[in-house]
């Protein structure tokens, strides 16, 4: 399966496009693993381990 699906490496937010829609870096990669969907993040255990802030969707791990 090709994975063209794009993670932003510094919030490890999915991105649709060139530029990362949450902090407008695109310094991108294609080589990510697993998904958190963050619904909550003021009550989500997984967002306060990835310190994001902003309800969406994230890889796991972004290489
Ligand atoms: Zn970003």
């Amino acid at each position: 399966m090709k994975k063209d699906i794009k993670v932003c490496r510094k919030c490890r937010v999915f991105v649709s496009g060139k530029q990362c829609a949450v902090c407008g870096e695109s310094d991108l990669s294609s080589t990510w693993a697993g998904i958190a969907i963050v619904i909550n993040p003021n009550k989500s255990e997984v967002s306060k381990k990835m310190g994001v802030d902003l309800p969406g969707k994230y890889a796991l791990k972004v290489r």
